[in-house]
C-alpha cells in the first residue's frame, strides 16, 4: 500500500501546480492544464465548442420560425441528416426526426432544404409515407 502511494507521489511530483492563466486568478492547476475548473470555459477549445453549440441552437430556433429558408445546408444539422441516411439508408421523415431527436416540423424543413439543394430526394411508399433518400452523388461520397 505504501509502495503504491510512493508511485503515485512520484508520478505527480514532476507535475508542479501552476497558476491558472485567467488574469488575477491564483488557483493552481495540475497536469499542465491552463485553466482552473472555474475558468475552464475560457479555454479556446471550450469557447469554440460553446460557440458552435450556440450557433446550432440559433439555427434550430430560426428553422422553427422560418422553415427551410433558415437551414444552413453545410451546417452541423444538415450534415447529421445526410450522415443518418448514409449510415442507415432510406428513412421516413418521422423516423429521421425520432432518431435525431428533433421535432418533425424541423426535420421536414431540413429535408426540403436538402432536396432543393439536390442532396436528397423524397418519394412515397405504398403506405403513403414520405421516404427520404440520398441522391446518387451523395451515396457515392458516403461509400
Ligand atoms: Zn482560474
Amino acid at each position: 500500500m505504501e509502495a503504491t502511494n510512493q508511485n503515485h507521489n512520484d508520478r505527480y511530483r514532476s507535475d508542479r501546480p501552476a497558476p491558472c492563466v485567467h488574469p488575477g486568478c491564483t488557483t493552481s492547476t495540475r497536469e499542465r492544464k491552463p485553466y482552473c475548473t472555474e475558468h475552464v470555459r475560457e479555454h479556446p477549445y471550450v469557447t469554440d465548442l460553446l460557440d458552435r453549440l450556440g450557433s446550432i441552437e440559433r439555427e434550430l430556433a430560426a428553422v422553427e420560425r422560418r422553415g427551410k429558408r433558415a437551414v444552413d445546408i453545410d451546417g452541423v444539422l444538415a450534415t447529421e441528416v445526410l450522415r443518418e441516411l448514409s449510415l442507415h439508408g432510406d428513412r421516413t421523415i418521422r423516423r429521421l426526426a425520432r432518431d435525431l431527436a428533433l421535432p418533425t416540423k424541423v426535420l421536414d424543413a431540413y429535408v426540403r432544404a436538402l432536396a432543393k439543394a439536390g442532396r436528397v430526394t423524397t418519394g412515397h411508399t405504398n403506405r403513403n409515407r414520405e421516404m427520404v433518400q440520398l441522391t446518387e452523388s451523395d451515396r457515392e461520397e458516403a461509400a
